[in-house]
């Protein structure tokens, strides 16, 4: 498909072997050791980057450190850091449509979705600008006798964050990780994905454009065995935020306690969609595919099991089928598009591995179940249907792909009890048009993020965080000012 290739964006990628950002530069990596970035819908090979060495994270820290104590970045008031975040949400803004079309480069996702990603970005770096000069301790009676007292608490910067990253929404996780950090006086050294890491490097630059002192943000790219690791286990991070797989978040959260550092995962979700026996039938298969289709499904919260009343199920299950066969899957910049590709090569194998373990595993196909086309990572949306709740892998283990499975269930207790039938903890939606069953359900359903009559979206405001396997601690909201700062006590004798 023909599109036209932003000069920005081509003079970006005709670097074509990208460097690292350290100290408010690019610099060179020392290592010869790349990766080849894809893109998804064409899969050419966009750009190479370094698979940072230990020498270039270690530099990357040691800048993050150094900024954290010495330099301007310290001494900024705290309104003042205000304006540098707001000066670098102006600049993002101003560079929407190139980082938007970088993104669909990299990643995939369509346009439209791509330029709400750069907003969501935009809209979170200002309302953390907001918290700048809003951090708080308290004043505190204590009870020690022998002088009269004054007591209180204050928060202080965390220290160097090391922030890793996965590939599925970067700016957003780019800016979700960073716009607190900055908020709260921290330095970062930020790990995109491999798979995604292009987005990151641009918006790094782009804060040296406003005066963002140097070494306040890092950008390292690399694999997660090596760059990851490496800022896991280093001394001079104090604090590990890592959004990602269940699976890599327990060895992270290992090295993290292990070096005796503070962390927060945000890990994996099989969602669960419960539709109520009382809720508008209208209004639920359109809700349900957009829960599961958008971004390809390659979302945290995406609802990908749905538990439908016994006596409606056929119905819902047609038209939610119906909605997957006509989604029109084709290149993100195609305005035609409605779904784009799966992230890379790799992805799309693993999400076909799952299809095809539903269908032997006796799981029924109502819509997509197989690849599409010969060019490009693209898996149609898939809709399986398992009325008897069969214990299959497709219905307990995360896809994260545009596969949706069906469950039909038998009275509220059953459908509570069905939902929270998982070893994760993320996310649910609630489709009912009834206050008491509404409220019943609510006060017994195991996830962190509930959305009523809505398919679950984010909000900077509203804290993110999973239970069980799907994370430790939560993100966003006053949550993240808590994640970054640490808690001083004093008490001063007089
Ligand atoms: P992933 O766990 O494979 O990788 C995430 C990041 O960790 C990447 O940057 C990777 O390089 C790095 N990494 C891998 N191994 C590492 C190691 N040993 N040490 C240090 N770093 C390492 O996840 P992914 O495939 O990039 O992303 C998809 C996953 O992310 C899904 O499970 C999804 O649910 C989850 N996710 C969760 C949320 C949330 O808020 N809960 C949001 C988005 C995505």
């Amino acid at each position: 498909m023909e599109y036209k290739m932003l000069p920005k964006v081509e003079s970006f990628l005709n670097k074509n072997q990208l460097s690292l950002f350290i100290n408010g530069k690019q610099q060179a990596a020392q290592t010869d050791k790349l990766i080849a970035v894809h893109n998804p819908a064409t899969e050419d090979i966009l750009a190479y980057i370094p698979n940072a060495s230990s020498a270039d994270t270690e530099k990357a820290i040691k800048a993050a450190d150094k900024a954290l104590s010495l330099g301007k970045w310290p001494k900024l008031l705290a309104n003042q850091r205000e304006k540098m975040m707001l000066d670098y949400a102006n600049i993002i803004e101003k560079n929407e449509p190139e980082l938007a079309q970088l993104l669909v480069l990299e990643h995939g996702k369509l346009y439209v979705d791509a330029q709400k990603e750069v907003s969501a970005a935009v809209n979170c770096f200002r309302y953390y600008a907001g918290w700048a000069t809003k951090i708080e301790g308290s004043t505190l009676d204590v009870s020690l006798g022998g002088a009269d007292h004054f007591a209180y608490t204050k928060r202080e910067p965390i220290g160097v964050v090391g922030a890793i990253a996965p590939w599925n929404v970067p700016i957003m996780m780019y800016a979700w990780k960073i716009a607190p950090a900055l908020a709260c006086g921290c330095t970062i050294v930020f790990k995109p994905s491999e798979e995604t890491p292009l987005t990151a490097l641009f918006l790094a630059e782009l804060s040296a454009e406003v005066g963002i002192p140097e070494g306040v943000i890092n950008v390292v790219t690399g694999d997660g065995e090596n760059a990851g690791s490496d800022i896991v286990k280093h001394p001079l991070v104090s604090k590990i935020t890592f959004t990602g797989s269940t699976n890599v978040g327990k060895i992270i959260g290992q090295g993290a306690a292990k070096a005796l550092k503070d962390f927060t995962l945000e890990l994996g979700g099989k969602n669960p969609v419960l539709v109520l026996d009382d809720a508008d039938l209208n209004k639920v298969p359109k809700g349900a595919a957009k829960g599961i289709f958008y971004n390809q499904g390659q979302v945290c919260v995406s609802g990908s099991r749905i538990y439908l009343p016994k006596n409606k199920y056929d119905n819902l299950l047609g038209d939610i089928g119906e909605i997957a066969n006509n989604i029109k899957t084709g290149n993100g910049m195609d305005a035609s598009s409605q779904m784009g590709p799966l992230v890379s090569e790799k992805h799309m194998q693993n999400v076909m591995r799952y299809i095809d373990s539903g269908k032997t595993s006796g799981a029924e196909v109502i819509a997509g179940g197989s690849k599409l086309f010969n060019k490009g990572y693209y898996v149609a949306p898939t809709v399986f249907s398992n009325p008897d709740n069969k214990n299959i892998d497709i219905l307990t283990e995360e896809i994260f792909g545009p596969v949706i499975v069906a469950v039909a269930y038998d009275g509220i207790d059953d459908l509570i009890q069905k939902a929270n039938d998982t070893t994760y903890g993320l996310a649910a939606s609630v489709w009912t048009n009834n206050v008491s069953n509404m409220h019943k359900t609510l006060a017994k359903l195991n996830a962190g993020m509930i959305y009523v009559n809505s398919p679950v979206r984010s909000d900077p405001n509203l804290p993110l965080g999973g239970f069980n396997q799907s994370g430790i601690g939560n993100e966003l909201g006053s949550a993240s000012i808590k994640a970054y700062t640490r808690l001083k006590s004093v008490v001063i004798a007089y």
